[in-house]
């Protein structure tokens, strides 16, 4: 079941976002889905709700600058466009701290994070009642349309989530415009609410993605240089050799050395929360053994296993 919450609710939302559950509320852009961006299980949750058969980056959401710059290191770029943009929708991406302790599956593995304060004072004050980032795609089904409503949410994800906080329809249109801060150009993403002409207007010009088609994003998986582990990745693994580190699933292979389990249960959810830590993991234990590769053993398809496999593939990915 899931719960329709007034805006009353909010201390209610905030409880269930801080127990791992996964709350749809509303931005003045669209609603999202949260999910505590600490909580790797809560965040895997957020791709199974969606049905999302990639791990694609999600954007961090935070109550101000403050909160969103203890997690990236902003430049003076940064510092300015948060200065005059923030609360709004404007997304930077931005160099992830070392101490930060975002999920990586929440940045799909990369070294920078996508980080945003919202308008909306619903958002706004979630944020600062749950404490913690919260982690949030549009709140609809992969592939359906973004929900500018509580009852479009619950159109598509009733009894997949644990609540919707009701704020009325969002002034409906603009996503935030994502734009990355983690090159020496910077790169517009996404355009979006806040527009590219008002950044460069602040920072100089910017460089777009999907160079030549106006408007057009390219998918992520494009976009995106994924981390990708330096030691080759085989797939389909049903045994491991001596000098082979073994990226497992469920019981182990016999012989294994260096192994990362995703999941000894094998559950999906599970798996995903341990994916990327462990391909790192495993890189560079590899590198410290002497290693030749990674084996990874077979992962069911079923719910979060399809984007478990994509993950996998583009790793294994001649490069
Ligand atoms: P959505 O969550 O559906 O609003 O989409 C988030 C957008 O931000 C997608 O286009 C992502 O690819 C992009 N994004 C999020 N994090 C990063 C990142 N670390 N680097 C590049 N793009 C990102
Ligand atoms: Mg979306």
């Amino acid at each position: 079941m899931t719960e329709r919450l007034t805006p009353a609710g909010v201390a209610r939302a905030a409880a269930l976002l801080r127990e791992g559950a996964l709350v749809a509320f509303p931005t003045e852009t669209v609603y999202g889905l949260g999910a505590d961006a600490r909580n790797g299980t809560a965040v895997a949750g957020i791709f199974a709700a969606k049905g999302r058969p990639h791990f694609n980056p999600l954007i961090s959401h935070f109550p101000d600058a403050a909160t969103a710059f203890a997690e990236v290191a902003p430049d003076a770029r940064a510092e300015a466009l948060a200065a005059r943009f923030w609360p709004g929708a404007l997304t930077l991406v931005l160099p992830r701290r070392s101490e930060s302790r975002i999920d990586l599956l929440t940045g799909a593995g990369l070294d920078t994070l996508a980080v945003r304060v919202p308008a909306h004072p619903l958002a706004q004050a979630l944020l600062r009642a749950a404490g913690t980032p919260v982690a949030a795609p549009s709140a609809n089904r992969s592939g359906g349309v973004s929900p500018t409503t509580a009852d479009h949410v619950l159109d598509g994800l009733s009894g997949r989530i644990a609540a919707v906080i009701d704020g009325g329809p969002c002034a409906v249109g603009l996503e935030s415009t994502v734009l990355d801060l983690s090159t020496p150009t910077p790169v517009l993403l996404r355009p979006g609410g806040v527009t590219a002409e008002a950044i460069e207007a602040m920072i100089g010009p910017l460089a777009r993605s999907g160079a030549g088609q106006p408007g057009t994003l390219r998918s992520p998986g494009m976009l995106l240089s994924h981390y990708a582990p330096g030691l080759p990745l085989r797939l389909e693994a049903r045994e491991v050799a001596a000098d082979e580190a073994l990226l497992a699933f469920g019981p182990s292979l016999p012989g294994a050395g260096a192994t990362w389990n995703l999941s000894e249960a094998g559950d999906p959810a599970e798996a995903a929360a341990r994916l990327f830590a462990g391909l790192r993991w495993l890189d560079a234990e590899g590198a410290r053994q002497g290693l030749r590769g990674i084996a990874a053993m077979p992962v069911p398809m079923a719910g979060l296993g399809e984007a478990i496999n994509d993950r996998l593939r583009r790793a294994a990915a001649p490069r």
